[in-house]
Order: structure tokens, then sequence, then C-alpha cells
């Protein structure tokens, strides 16, 4: 994956910051389009990510409009089938996952990523990996310097670096986080007979979401406060095969404002433009569909059309996408800022059960 700039101050069309989904799915459409186009990404891929590895059923569309469905299929991965919600006191309520084509599917981000960065390449991107954005300036175009002393110059430029976006930090724009949570996460020996099921469990110091990956690992998140984090962590120890030197990665902070809406030719997608809850399990679809988005409100301005209009254009899908979605979300976060309020719902829904399963249904019905 090197298609290395050899020359400082290349001009592109699109400079993108973060080649995680928002940002390779940005750059592949732009490409796409027939923009010249640049990725920017700090890490090296394969690599992975604090993430509950859930693909969301409405990821489908986008990844076909990629090429990509085949492909994901190819992937080492575990289709699910259910959600089973369990309360702090052991209660449990199962809800199905849609089964046909549209189906939820577990993959290692380290995978997934790394396909989705690559069909980038793949599309004619110029990806330089293990580069990181140092400064950036206006002057009708973005010229952007790296920590490797080499300037960039594009027409536009999109944030896509996650939610700690840096170009948001470099721009003044960066919201303070609203609430500080910690998560950490891990892929572990999957237990015997776990099954094909998404485990949303309730604790008293905050919640644990579990997933098998493939045959032989499980994805374990653990969200708490910076002063639960370690019960939790003991929580898990106890509960799962878990070796003693382990490695957690880890994340902070799990929710924040989101960034002001776009201006000049200046974008933000994925996380670095809105921070949704992650036990929703939406984030990777949100990054796909936005940068999709992104990358048409682009190719419209680099072929002249007017930016302002366009602009507002892309401020208006956006609201779309996440239309009639934002209270599941603020609804899952009390639930889990709360776990016993969480509790008390898993209770309800042992009696009535349909609530629990209009909201699954909810998230996991069909988008653009
Ligand atoms: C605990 C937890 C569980 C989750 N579970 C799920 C789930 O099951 N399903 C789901 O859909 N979503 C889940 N999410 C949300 C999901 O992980 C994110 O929404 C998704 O990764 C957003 O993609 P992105 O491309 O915007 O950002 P990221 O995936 O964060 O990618 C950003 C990229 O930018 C790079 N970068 C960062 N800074 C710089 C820089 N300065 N210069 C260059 N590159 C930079 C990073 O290396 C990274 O590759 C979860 C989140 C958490 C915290």
């Amino acid at each position: 994956m090197t298609n290395e700039i050899k020359h400082t101050m290349k001009t592109f069309d699109v400079a993108i910051v973060g080649g995680g989904p928002a940002g390779s799915s940005c750059a592949a459409f732009c490409a796409l389009a027939g923009l010249r186009t640049l990725v920017l990404e700090r890490e090296r891929f394969p690599r992975e990510k604090v993430c509950g590895d859930c693909l969301n059923p409405s990821c489908w569309p986008v990844l076909k409009r990629l090429g990509l469905t085949q492909r994901v299929w190819d992937l080492p991965h575990s289709k699910l089938t259910s959600v089973e919600f369990i309360a702090i006191d052991g209660h449990k309520v199962i809800v199905d996952l849609p089964t046909a084509e549209h189906c939820e599917l577990s993959i290692k981000r380290s995978l997934f990523d790394d396909l989705l960065l690559k069909r980038a390449c793949d599309l004619g991107v110029h990806v330089t990996e293990e580069t990181t954005v140092t400064t950036l300036a206006h002057d009708g175009d973005w010229k952007i310097e790296t920590g490797v002393h080499e300037t960039l110059c594009a027409r536009a430029l999109v944030g896509a670096d996650g939610r700690n976006s840096t170009v948001a930090r470099l721009r003044n724009l960066l919201p303070r986080p609203a609430r500080e949570r910690v998560a950490l996460q891990a892929h572990i020996p999957l237990p015997r007979n776990f099954g094909k099921r998404i485990v949303l469990q309730f604790l008293r110091e905050g919640y644990s979401g579990q997933a098998p990956v493939n045959e032989t690992e499980l994805n374990l998140c653990l969200v708490g406060t910076p002063p639960t984090i370690s019960r939790l962590r003991q929580w898990a120890q106890q509960n799962f095969e878990i070796a003693v030197d382990q490695p957690w990665r880890t994340i902070t902070p799990l929710t924040r404002a989101p960034v002001p809406c776009p201006r000049e030719n200046f974008l933000f997608i994925g996380d670095a433009a809105r921070v949704v809850e992650p036990f929703t399990g939406e984030g990777i679809y949100y990054a796909l569909r936005s940068g999709e988005l992104a990358a048409g409100a682009i190719a419209k301005i680099i072929s002249g059309k007017d930016r302002q209009f366009t602009l507002r254009e892309f401020a208006r899908a956006s609201a779309e996408m996440y239309r009639g979605r934002l209270w599941i979300n603020r609804l899952a976060r009390a639930a889990v800022l709360s776990p016993r309020i969480g509790s008390l719902f898993v209770r309800a829904a042992r009696i009535n059960p349909s609530i629990l399963k209009l909201l699954t249904a909810k998230i996991v019905s069909p988008k653009l």
C-alpha cells in the first residue's frame, strides 16, 4: 500500500486525513469520481482499533457501491444471529437479528479497514501511512505539513481522523468531551458454545459488549469510568479465559458534541464529525456513508458547482443520515451511563419484549 508521495508540494484535488472506514470510503468514492486523492494515515495497516467489530446491516448498500460485498464475505467473520441483553442481576432478553442477505457480521477491524484502504489504493488513491499531520494552513488551497517536513497541497480537505481529530484540534474546532468514559477492548479466546450472538451486558461498574469475530476469537469490550474500569477488567478476568499479560486497547472520550458544519473546502466525516454511542454499533455505517456523501460534495465543488450551496446540501444529507436515530443514541447513552436503569429496562422487556425488539429492528433496519 505505498503509492508514496515522492515530491514535495504535490497538489491534489482532495486530501483526507485518516484512513479508517470514513477516510477510505471518502477516498474511494473521490477516486471513482476522477479526483486526485490523497490519504494521510498515522498508523501502518493492518492495525486493530477499539471497536465491537460488528458491521451493522446498513453498511451493505455502501459496501456494494464500493464493489466490496463479496470481498467482505471472504474475510474471516461471524454471522451474528441474535443480541442478548443481560441485566445486572443476570436476567436476559434475546432479540433475533436479520438473517437474510443484509445481516449483521462481525469482522476484526484490522481486516475490514485494511480491505477498505486497499480498495481506495487500487482505485488510484495515493496513500501514505505512518504520516502525522502537524500543521494546516488555508490560502485558497490547503497546505498540509506532515511529521516528515513535507508540504502537500490540496484544493479540499477532509478530517476523517476519528473522535480525537487532530484536524479539528489544529483548526480550534474540537469540542470538549461531554462526559468522560473510557473503553477497553481485546480479542480473547472464544468461550466454548458461545454461539453467534452479540452480548450487551449491564454491570454495576458499566457495561460489556461481546461478539465472536471468527471461529476462535471473541471481541470483548468494557466501558466504564476511570474509577471503575479496573474493576471491570477484574470482572472480565474472572469470567473469561484471559491471559495475565493480555494487552488491552483503550480509547476515550466516548461522548462529545459534533464539530461545527463545513465551511471553505473543508469537511469532517465519521467519528471526527460526530461521535455516536458505541452501544448501538452504528459508527462504521455513519463513517462509510458520510465518506460517500462528502466525496459527492467535493466532486461537485471541484467541478465548479456553487460551494456554499453544495456544502449546505452536504450538511442536510448528513443530518438526514442521522434523522430519527439520535434519540435511540440518547436512550442508549442514558442506559449505559446508569446501568441500573438499563437493567430495569431489560427486566421490563422480559415481560414485554416488543420495545426492545422495536429498538433493535430500528438500529439494524436498512438505510441508504
Ligand atoms: C468501545 C467501542 C465499540 C464500538 N463498537 C462498534 C461496533 O460494533 N460497530 C460499529 O459500527 N461501530 C462501533 N464503534 C464505533 C466505531 O468504532 C467508529 O464509529 C468508527 O471506527 C469510525 O470510523 P472513522 O473512520 O470515522 O474513525 P476511525 O476508525 O477512528 O479511523 C480514524 C483513522 O485516522 C487515523 N488518524 C488519527 N489521527 C490521525 C492524524 N493526526 N493523522 C493521520 N491519521 C490519523 C487513525 O489512525 C485511524 O486509522 C465502537 C466504538 C467504541 C469506542
